[in-house]
């Protein structure tokens, strides 16, 4: 009996140890994705804001038949199914001419040609847009990513999103679809 009880230390202390790595790495884990959470959430606090004040509901509402009309079916598929346009396709990602980008859907005036600059990843990139109160943010899960979707504070459409990988002056990228835009050139 006393060597049986003997021989299973090891077993035990297999056994033990395999659990602790397993609560290890569920700690760890754990530990990972609520701090993913909290930068987001952090990075959405400080960039927007005026969105917890503001009421969400943009002010242009229209059906999706009325939006079918006014929309082509590829800014139709962008602005209001959210759709991405693939890189280094869309109208503006090149565009150095000034002026001020205006949402194509609505004609609110988004973002300025001087906060324009070259990201190259083949989407418009903006390092801030005229106003905070022009736009509004969102949390975006789809496709298996955590990112903060950037929409047309009058209308809703989407146009994009904002990463914390820009330059100065705010380290923001905003990263938006060219079908989502329409530049409005500066008179020379
Ligand atoms: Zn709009």
């Amino acid at each position: 009996m006393k060597v049986e009880k003997t021989n299973l230390w090891p077993l035990v202390l297999f056994k033990t140890s395999k659990l602790f790595w397993v609560f290890i790495c569920f700690v760890l884990m754990l530990f990972g994705c609520t701090a993913q959470e909290k930068k987001f959430v952090t990075m959405k606090k400080e960039n927007t804001p005026n969105n917890s004040q503001l009421n969400m509901t943009p002010e242009i509402q229209k059906t999706e038949e009325e939006w079918k009309q006014i929309l082509t079916p590829e800014q139709y598929h962008i602005c209001r199914e959210k759709g991405t346009e693939r890189a280094f396709t869309g109208k503006y990602y090149n565009t150095k001419e000034k002026g001020v980008y205006k949402c194509v859907a609505c004609g609110n005036e988004l973002f300025s040609s001087d906060a324009k600059f070259d990201s190259g990843t083949g989407w418009p990139s903006f390092y801030s847009p005229i106003d905070s109160t022009k736009i509004m943010t969102q949390m975006d899960y789809s496709y298996g990513m955590t990112r903060v979707e950037v929409m047309c504070r009058r209308c809703g459409s989407h146009l994009g999103h904002v990463f914390e990988d820009g330059p100065k002056p705010t380290g923001l990228r905003y990263c938006i679809n060219s079908l989502s835009l329409k530049l409005e050139k500066n008179n020379p």
